[in-house]
């Protein structure tokens, strides 16, 4: 039923409406807005086409089209941005031939054979890479040393690429974080990471690691500029580029020692049937899902949804995936083999001492490869349902009617509600992973949860290289559109603002499955392709599902109900400027047994919760996201005592306040007795391995980890 009988109302607020009724009544404004219609001609074709159906290719490409006006002067310059082949197939796309028929695509479907992916150096178009052994590099004492370093162990100059005084950036420019080592160092080998980290030690530089850079978080380098070096896991130019390919297979980066994967001993040897496998922590997530897909009889059973991501990048802020019995990625690792502060290749095998090496921050040393426990190939049962918000997650207990958006009431009998409340504790307590999706101001939530089967016949492969490849041009072009000036005008003229977020949702949920799927697990786990191309903030939270009153190991899931519906509440009071422009995102989890991950404690589970908007919304976003955090962080458990919500580590949360203090200055505090267990840990590792807490500190901290792990603490602590 419609939110608004639009007969009996003839001037409803358009957030009062469902997604068609607001796409018609924008598409009814625009007839009368000059304006608009001279800058944006194709807007009211593609909002009335939005409306009639899901879309199809010839909608995508309409959308593309749109923006293709002379007096922007937007399209060609984004063009432009696109590297070869990649602009060809956006061209032709855009031209009208089928995604199916893109001959750059057929020639990357399938699985690839790691070994013989691109061995390009991926040097940058830069004055400041050159061969390191000419000049200004070859007296420069860093080099010197590093070159003294690995032909003194048997290596050579290929192992290292430098580049000297290279911004760094993270994730594409999103500038919250930015600095500039005096060297950013790309290896290729073991003994290159050794060399590397002498050579700092020999100037009494910090060294820091980065992956693929899509931290949020300051927990690269240090703000100071002078004295660093950057250790990059992959080429430069492949994490920096405009848009990234790896998902369709195109312009991998080189394989080499760091970038390797491969099982240890027997499929299947551990006493319960699991496998370990040596991942080196340059290795992405892409990569990792083509292996497990090629090898067929292995699996991570749980992992961060972009492939975009190294492992190394994945373990050391501690990320997760979905499921009440999945913890995190961290908790999977059961050897580390690391660079510590002298240069020295060491290894951490001790269950006890991996609870605080594994997520460490890069604070232990340059992580060179770690061993994971992988669980026997299964298949995922996908089963995604597009239901109305009401129903997918009902409302908390004791919200009346008028405390949901007018746009999202619906009439709901008592019993259909208790079913209802039923079918989605059932997700959050049954499923193998189980996790909701609402983007904003849409009338309907896309529910993923399912179940894992072992394996069968006809697998489907998911989402299949052309759904891919539609994401990712779609998702790449968004990025573009969305950083170009006039556009951005535009977007904030009132009535195009609407109707371009309500097209923005309707585009991303129709293009979400809601029809059973039967595919491998890794392809379900990384069910959406190329979103690395489309730069958003992100603010998470890890909320402790607390115990009910009257059963305290029973899962009191109202709270996680009362989340999800403080989010979108939140939303649909902010409408005047609309700063969340893409999803609300919740996913149930268990807990930890990493001593600094935020979901450590959870024994009833974790619901892991984020709010996401586009880089172009930045201006209005963080007044915004700190309001649905002070909601986030108010949660008691049945005691009254507040719930210990945690931020993502590796996501926006250094510039919120909770309850007026600094988010940074009270989590020092929250932690306290994890940091001890810390320390005292890295300290133990240390006394094996020959360095000490103030080692750590001088090479491998940064502002961030000093305030939380060594400003005001002492050895003995
Ligand atoms: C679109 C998007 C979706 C995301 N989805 C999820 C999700 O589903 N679940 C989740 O948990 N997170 C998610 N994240 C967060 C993401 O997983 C983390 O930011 C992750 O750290 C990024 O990996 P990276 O390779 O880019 O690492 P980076 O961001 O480059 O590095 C992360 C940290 O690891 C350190 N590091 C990297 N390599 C090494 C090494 N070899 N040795 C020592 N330290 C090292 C770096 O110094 C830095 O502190 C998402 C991020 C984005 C942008």
């Amino acid at each position: 039923m419609a939110a608004v009988n639009l007969e009996n109302s003839p001037e409803p607020s358009i957030w009062e409406t469902t997604v068609e009724q607001r796409l018609k009544l924008m598409n009814e404004a625009l007839k009368e807005n000059e304006e608009i219609n001279s800058q944006l001609p194709g807007l009211r074709q593609v909002l009335t086409d939005s409306i009639k159906s899901d879309q199809n290719e010839e909608f995508f490409r309409n959308f593309i089209k749109l923006f293709d006006q002379p007096e922007l002067g937007t399209y060609e310059t984004v063009m432009e941005k696109f590297p070869e082949p990649e602009q060809k197939i956006v061209l032709d796309f855009v031209e009208g031939t089928a995604l199916a028929d893109l001959p750059e695509i057929d020639r990357v479907v399938g699985v690839i054979d790691l070994d013989s992916a691109s061995e390009d150096n991926g040097d940058i178009d830069s004055h400041r890479t050159r061969s390191w052994l000419s000049e200004p590099f070859r007296d420069d004492p860093f080099v010197k040393d590093l070159r003294q370093f690995l032909t003194q162990s048997g290596g050579n100059n290929e192992e290292v690429q430098i580049h000297k005084n290279e911004t760094f950036k993270n994730w594409g420019n999103m500038r919250n974080v930015e600095y500039t080592p005096s060297y950013t160092c790309v290896p290729s080998t073991l003994r290159g990471v050794q060399a590397i980290v002498k050579a700092a030690k020999g100037q009494n530089w910090g060294v820091r690691c980065a992956g693929y850079r899509h931290s949020w978080a300051p927990i690269f380098g240090r703000s100071e500029t002078a004295g660093q070096v950057l250790v990059s896991l992959l080429p430069i130019k492949h994490v920096t580029s405009k848009v990234d390919l790896t998902s369709l297979g195109i312009c991998l980066p080189p394989t080499n020692e760091l970038r390797k994967i491969e099982v240890k001993g027997e499929v299947g040897e551990l006493d319960n049937g699991n496998t370990l496998v040596r991942v080196g922590a340059g290795v992405t997530n892409e990569e990792l899902r083509r292996w497990c897909l090629q090898n067929g009889r292995v699996t991570l059973p749980l992992n961060v949804i972009m492939v975009e991501i190294t492992v190394g990048g994945a373990n050391a802020p501690i990320c997760h995936g979905a499921g009440i019995e999945n913890k995190t990625l961290s908790d999977l690792v059961r050897k580390i083999e690391y660079v510590d502060c002298h240069g020295q290749p060491r290894t951490v095998n001790d269950e006890e001492e991996l609870r605080a090496a594994a997520g460490c921050f890069g604070l232990i040393g340059v992580v060179t490869h770690l061993t994971l426990e992988f669980k026997p190939m299964s298949i995922a049962r996908m089963q995604p349902e597009k239901l109305p918000v009401i129903r997918a997650v009902p409302p908390p207990d004791g919200w009346l009617e008028e405390d949901i958006p007018i746009a999202l009431r619906l009439p709901v009998t008592a019993e259909q509600r208790e079913a209802d409340i039923r079918q989605f504790e059932s997700h959050c307590e049954n499923d193998y992973y189980a996790e909701w999706f609402w983007f904003p101001y849409h009338d309907q939530v896309w529910v993923n949860c399912w179940n894992t089967i072992p394996q069968v016949a006809n697998v489907q492969s998911f989402p299949g290289p052309y759904k891919a490849a539609k994401q990712i041009v779609t998702q790449s072009l968004l990025n573009m559109l969305q950083s170009t000036p006039a556009l951005k005008e535009l977007f904030r003229l009132p009535k195009v603002t609407g109707g371009l977020i309500t097209l923005l949702s309707k585009v991303a949920m129709d293009s979400l499955p809601n029809e059973p799927i039967e595919t491998y697990l890794p392809e379900a786990l990384h069910f959406q392709r190329g979103i690395q191309n489309l730069r958003v903030l992100d603010l998470e939270v890890e909320i402790p599902i607390p115990g009910k009153k009257d059963k305290p190991t029973a899962r009191d899931l109202n709270v996680v109900r009362k989340a999800w519906w403080d989010a979108i509440r939140e939303c649909y009071q902010a409408t005047e400027n609309t700063p969340q422009q893409m999803p609300l995102e919740m996913r149930i989890m268990g807990d930890s047994d990493v001593i600094m991950a935020p979901q450590r404690g959870n024994k009833l589970g974790t619901c892991s919760i984020e709010i996401l908007t586009l880089d172009a919304a930045r201006g209005t976003w963080n007044p915004y996201a700190q309001r649905v955090l002070n909601r986030w962080m108010s949660y008691t458990d049945s005691n009254g005592d507040l719930l210990a919500t945690r931020p993502h580590w590796a996501k926006q949360w250094t510039e919120f306040t909770v309850r007026g203090e600094l988010w940074r200055k009270k989590l020092r505090r929250d932690y306290e007795t994890q940091i001890r267990e810390f320390r005292g840990l890295l300290r133990q590792i240390g006394k094996r391995d020959q360095w000490t807490l103030a080692d750590l500190e001088q090479r491998f901290s940064n502002d961030l980890l000093d305030h939380l792990f060594f400003t005001g603490r002492t050895e003995e602590e």
